[in-house]
């Protein structure tokens, strides 16, 4: 998917392998600076960071789960970047091998894959370089960004509103799944008071951006 926004952005979404999350890289067309919202295929993301001949500026993650995190130091190592999350999700980020391992075989069974002890893939630890409470509002090539802590899904959840028009909802918000807050951190409580509290003052029109599946306007969601 690629998306034209006022004729200098481009937004492109990676869907990784095995857990089919969706990774954005936003730039500039002029200068060529560049951001990841959750680096999850580090193959992927490389390929088309060096076919355009990007920069990257920052990397944001949503949240602590590995299939948003999976590329993450390998793109800090080779392409470089400050990786930005919450400072909740940054202390959650150390289990994410623990969590990993309990739900790999479980998520493949779902899709019904065959897998071994060996298959389950090996979590490189990435390393969080600006952390933050409740909200970070940054201005970042004349797009504005206003990340709000979403928490419910998982103790480190955050959204990501850009320039008032996009939001990357990471898995807090998505279209056809109902929102998963029983495991891997979540919390139905924590769900309604923060993401759906935050979600119900937004305006409707916004298209969002999920960690998983395709685009959608916020007003197609019905429990908001
Ligand atoms: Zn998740």
């Amino acid at each position: 998917m690629e998306i034209k926004y006022k004729n200098y952005y481009f937004i492109k979404s990676i869907t990784a392998t095995d857990y089919n999350s969706n990774c954005y890289i936003i730039w500039n067309r002029s200068s060529k600076h560049a951001v990841i919202i959750d680096p999850n295929d580090f193959f992927n993301i490389y390929h088309i960071v060096k076919q355009n001949g990007l920069s990257i500026d920052y990397i944001f993650v949503t949240h602590e789960h590995y299939d948003h995190i999976a590329g993450l130091c390998d793109v800090q190592q080779e392409l470089g970047g400050k990786a930005i999350a919450s400072e909740k999700c940054k202390q959650e980020m150390v289990r994410a091998q623990e969590r990993l391992n309990k739900t790999y075989r479980l998520y493949m069974h779902f899709i019904k894959k065959e897998v071994k002890d060996s298959d389950i893939p090996k979590y490189k630890e990435g390393k969080i370089d600006i952390s933050y409470f409740d909200r970070l509002n940054l201005e970042w090539e004349g797009l504005s960004f206003h990340i709000q802590e979403t928490i419910g899904h998982s103790k480190g959840s955050s959204s990501i509103l850009m320039d008032k028009t996009y939001i990357f909802s990471g898995d807090a918000v998505l279209k056809e799944k109902p929102i998963i807050t029983n495991y891997l951190g979540g919390n139905r409580e924590d769900y309604k008071n923060s993401t759906i509290s935050y979600y119900q003052q937004l305006n409707k029109n916004l298209m969002v951006l999920p960690g998983h599946g395709e685009m959608f306007e916020l007003k197609e969601i019905d429990f908001l």
